[in-house]
């Protein structure tokens, strides 16, 4: 395994699950000393468990991405610990709710954003200026939602386009300052909660797998790999895009 993050600091939101577990694996396996929060704790044991066998390492974090006393207090914390940060991927996220857009409850809709979009926006604005000390990288999770408009799904598009807004502002503020901002749009992938639902309706899951030309759903560990390229070196003239990681879900138009 190539160990280009070795002596690095990560920080992974979300990293008690899905995408984020597979990305906080990766870190640790290519070097990272990963910072792993999430507001699950008992997930959080599992992803440090998980990276500890594989003789990495990690430290949790149990926060709350949207409350920005949390979100301070973490940063303060890798700060004084690590001293440094080199990469964040904030990941966190939530679906909420499918209604029609007429009867979507405001607080579900508030919390949505709160968790998907406000999250980023705390991150970044934590996370910069411990990046910016000897420069770094950001990547945030967004999703084909940011580009698409699915229905019943109001307040996800409308944070996932958000999240694509404040990663080309943050990227554009930071450009020249050694600091490479961009996000990813993952399709469909086979978390734990997509792999739930799917059990749930299975025509359905079936259909929707149809439709995407790759003809299957992603591995967490297929989406990680995008957001580790992100981090890395390897990407070093890519800023501010929406690197879209969908099995072709989204070519059709
Ligand atoms: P997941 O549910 O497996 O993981 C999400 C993690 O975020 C969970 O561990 C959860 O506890 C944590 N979390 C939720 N709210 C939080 C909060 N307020 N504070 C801290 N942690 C919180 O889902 P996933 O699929 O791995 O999702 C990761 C990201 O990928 C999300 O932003 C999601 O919107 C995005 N995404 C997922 C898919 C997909 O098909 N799975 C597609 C596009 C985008």
């Amino acid at each position: 395994m190539n160990k280009d993050f070795d002596g690095k600091v990560v920080l992974v939101t979300g990293a008690g699950s899905g995408i984020g577990r597979a990305a906080a694996r990766l870190f640790a396996a290519r070097g990272a000393a990963v910072y792993a929060a999430d507001l699950n704790a008992q997930g959080l044991q599992e992803t440090a468990d998980l990276v500890r066998e594989a003789g990495g390492k990690v430290r949790t974090a149990a926060i709350d991405v949207a409350r920005e006393a949390d979100v301070a207090a973490l940063l303060v914390r890798i700060g004084d610990e690590a001293g440094r940060l080199d990469a964040a991927f904030n990941n966190a996220g939530i679906t909420g709710g499918t209604y029609a857009l007429q009867d979507y409850p405001a607080e579900d809709f508030d919390r949505v954003i709160a968790v998907n979009l406000r999250s980023v926006f705390l991150g970044m604005k934590y996370e910069l200026p411990l990046l910016l000390r000897q420069g770094g990288t950001i990547v945030n999770t967004a999703s084909v939602a940011a580009i698409t408009g699915p229905g019943g799904m109001s307040a996800y598009a409308a944070s996932k386009h958000g999240v694509q807004g404040l990663t080309r502002v943050a990227a554009m503020e930071n450009a020249a300052r050694g600091v490479r901002i961009n996000a990813i749009a993952p399709g469909w992938t086979e978390t734990p909660m997509v792999v739930a639902n799917s059990a749930q309706n299975p025509a359905f899951a079936a259909l929707a797998k149809q439709a995407i030309p790759a003809g299957r759903g992603a591995a967490p560990e297929e989406i990680a790999e995008a957001a580790l390229w992100l981090s890395s070196g390897a990407s070093s003239y890519v800023h501010g895009q929406l690197l879209v990681v969908d099995g072709g879900m989204t070519i059709g138009g």
